[in-house]
């Protein structure tokens, strides 16, 4: 008897059509089945119902506290075309079962979405995602994942925090669906420390020239795509042209080897107390960071847990946090600060409104 715990035929056919018969993996997509040329009936097939956790003990991501049924569930497969069913099992490090859990779940949403909608219209849900680091030249690289065709052209400008001043401005392309800059630079000496406004965008009309296959992908003038990373060129016509613009703001701390010298957890604390900050749709708040929280622990209900605290999270960029009671629940304000600009920022919703006193409220 085999040790391999496989699938039935049957799972196996649910495994494909539940993904469309694609490829599950999102940046491939393949379709799977087709004709033929043997006979006027034959079929052919490129598709793998593929095992997420191997099924015989020394196969990739296998876990050995599964049952056999367990093994050769249909929730333990994934549709994959041969090529991709290949490169998981040869590379399990890579593409851990997270990970291929991940692109089932989304296969099968899209394939949800599809059923029924002519092919070329179907909706095309653009998702990117960027993050800015410093290389050992102290450039900045801005690089991440955008599940748009291989070779869409891009660009990424790099700007002051709320979309100021333009440091720069690189071109590139998806490949495998990632992508990375050129470093960014002030004619080769490093960008300050602080806070960017990072935008990722891509048109598809005539002057960007973007390959034939992009263009099949995402359809022309971009219309397949949407999602809350794609604009329209004129909002008040249904059938404008679209384009991706993906935003992001971002702490850059210095380079490890210039570090802003005597800087520490304690001076970042005190900068964010000390800090009167702009609230948007608010204004400017009439007392700073440390004030406002005091003023909201007379709030009846709410009060200190373990208070203020501050780390660096990487060369020079700290994160200070406040932690207190909201009732019975814990509940957390969270800043940032930038060693090298003092620049403070609140970062989530509890950190904003800790941030803001009016002139009446105080
Ligand atoms: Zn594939």
């Amino acid at each position: 008897m085999s040790s391999r715990d496989d699938f039935t035929q049957e799972a196996k056919r649910r495994l494909a059509h539940r993904a469309g018969y694609r490829c599950s993996n999102p940046i491939c997509r393949a379709l799977t089945a087709g004709p033929s040329d043997a006979t006027s009936d034959a079929t052919t097939s490129i598709g793998v119902a593929a095992h997420v956790s191997a099924a015989s003990p020394k196969g990739p991501r296998f876990r050995e506290e599964l049952s056999a049924e367990e093994r050769s569930s249909i929730d333990n497969g994934i549709w994959l075309c041969q090529n991709h069913a290949k490169e998981i099992d040869d590379d399990p490090r890579r593409f851990p079962e997270t990970i291929l859990l991940a692109w089932k779940e989304e296969a099968e949403r899209v394939a949800r979405e599809e059923v029924g909608i002519p092919a070329g219209e179907a909706p095309y849900l653009v998702k990117v995602e960027a993050f800015a680091e410093r290389d050992e030249g102290g450039r900045i690289i801005v690089f991440g994942k955008a599940n748009l065709p291989n070779d869409t052209k891009l660009m990424i400008s790099v700007r002051e925090s709320g979309g100021g001043w333009l440091y720069g401005q690189d071109k590139c392309a998806v490949r495998h669906g990632a992508f990375s800059s050129k470093g960014f630079s002030d004619k080769g000496d490093p960008l300050p420390a602080k806070r960017y406004h990072i935008e990722i965008f891509s048109y598809f009309n005539v002057a960007w020239r973007q390959p034939e296959a992009v263009l099949s992908g995402v359809g022309s003038l971009g219309r397949r795509l949407i999602g809350p990373q794609v604009d329209k060129v004129d909002p008040e016509f249904e059938d404008s042209e679209k384009y991706v613009s993906a935003v992001f703001e971002f702490p850059v701390g210095n380079h490890p080897s210039s570090r802003s010298e005597g800087y520490s957890e304690g001076a970042a604390l005190e900068a964010v107390k000390a800090a009167v900050l702009t609230v948007q749709g608010r204004g400017k708040s009439s007392e700073p960071v440390g004030k406002v929280v005091e003023w909201f622990l007379g709030v009846p209900g709410l009060k200190a847990k373990d208070g203020w605290s501050a780390r660096e999270l990487k060369d020079g960029v700290y994160e200070v946090v406040f932690s207190y009671w909201e009732g019975d629940s814990t509940s957390l304000a969270k800043w940032t600060v930038v060693a090298g600009s003092r620049q403070v920022t609140y970062e989530n919703r509890n950190a904003k409104i800790m941030s803001y006193l009016s002139d009446e409220e105080k």
